[in-house]
């Protein structure tokens, strides 16, 4: 085999290079498989099918024996560049200049990946490949769409094959000022409501006659935005309401609408379920709707993500000390969980899972880029985390 570079910043160059927009992989897994192969790891390709989504390849890989079970779990795919003529550098080229590298899936998530390639393979050297556990890699080609086919099935799979983790890493970009000054360990659920307002078409000069749908459906999106639904708590952020769209799609300024739609979507905490959520959503509309209108609301539901909250164990504590130990920073990290949703929701129910990589600024925007520093910072703290999760003190 030839020699593979496992310097961080090479490997995340040569995983930006890779356009590996989802579903399209584009050479990326391979790419990580071929550097886990070379350190021994027992590498499986997990391509995963279901009637609601694309095909996508997964890969899972492991080293060592019986003791305590490290996991890293990450994605190679990427969100599509947008208009390439904004960039500064062709988002695929991986290009360096002043000390930054440039590309789409630079900062989310390729260079966290190339981080725990190469502090594992640190790690191996330092330590002669004996150590008293496994590492393993869960990395998979769709977290950034359906996600379907993803780490929730790889997951899935580890459980059928008897393989049990004590502890898991997300590679996902969540530092904010200085890399490991904050942790995600926990996110935010999300619930989108697809509203639809039928009422009764008519003549805006004979009102009597109709039943505007818009004029109930401004009236609902109003009640649901008039006040908070909660304030938060010492976890979590409060519940975010936002209308995304809003369509009526009338093109006469004569004619009353009979149908007005809207889009809701709710990022909440753990004062919420997707559940209790559509109850509260029916319940706004039982408020504004009765018998006796000639207009009705009927909606349908998307729950993608229920919210969730690891509390603070071994992990995180190991985390923390890593960390300090690497950047001499002695303000505890933050632990956070806002943002977007995660994988991490899938593997929450397997172990403890807990979110750490590189600063959160420029994921899924023109010229996105990471600091070269900031790649041997978080490869160095990942290096850390390895050595101490299996230290025998
Ligand atoms: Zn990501």
């Amino acid at each position: 085999m030839t020699d593979l570079n496992f310097d961080p910043i090479c490997l995340t160059q040569s995983l930006v290079k890779c356009p590996s927009i989802t579903p399209e992989d584009a050479g990326a897994l391979d790419i990580v498989q071929e550097h886990l192969s070379y350190l021994g790891f027992k590498c499986t390709r997990l391509p995963f099918s279901d009637k609601n989504s694309y095909d996508v390849d997964n890969l899972f890989a492991t080293i060592g024996s019986d003791g305590k079970h490290l996991a890293f779990a990450g994605h190679t795919d990427v969100v599509p560049p947008g208009n390439e003529d904004s960039w500064k550098y062709p988002p695929f080229s991986a290009t360096i200049e002043d000390n930054k590298l440039y590309g789409r899936g630079s900062e989310d998530m390729k260079s966290n990946i190339a981080c725990f390639i190469s502090a594992t393979h640190k790690f191996l050297i330092k330590n002669n490949n004996n150590f008293n556990g496994k590492i393993s890699f869960i990395i998979t080609g769709d977290e950034e769409k359906l996600a379907i086919n993803g780490t929730t099935k790889i997951m899935e799979w580890t459980k059928k094959n008897n393989i049990f983790f004590d502890h898991c890493i997300v590679g996902e970009p969540t530092s904010n000022k200085n890399i490991g000054d904050k942790i995600k360990i926990g996110r935010r659920g999300s619930i989108s409501f697809f509203l639809v307002v039928k009422g009764v078409q008519g003549h805006t000069a004979n009102a009597h006659r109709a039943e505007n749908a818009a004029h109930y459906l401004t009236k609902l999106l109003n009640n649901i935005i008039s006040k908070p639904l909660d304030q938060g708590n010492s976890n979590f952020l409060p519940t975010s309401v936002q209308i995304a769209t809003i369509d009526i799609d009338n093109p006469a300024m004569n004619v009353i609408p009979e149908i007005a739609k809207a889009t809701v979507n709710i990022r909440f905490n753990d004062i919420y379920t997707s559940h209790s959520l559509t109850e509260w959503m029916q319940n706004q509309i039982n408020g504004i709707f009765n018998k006796d209108n000639k207009a009705r609301c009927t909606f349908t539901v998307d729950a993608n993500a229920e919210s969730f909250i690891n509390k603070q164990g071994e992990l995180t504590k190991l985390m923390t000390k890593s960390i300090t130990e690497v950047t001499g920073q002695n303000n505890e990290p933050e632990f956070a969980t806002d943002g977007g949703t995660s994988d991490a929701r899938f593997i929450k129910d397997y172990c403890e899972v807990a979110e750490l990589g590189i600063r959160n600024q420029t994921l899924h925007k023109v010229d996105e880029f990471v600091y070269l520093k900031d790649i041997e910072e978080l490869h160095n703290i990942y290096f850390k985390i390895i050595e101490n999760f299996f230290s025998k003190n």
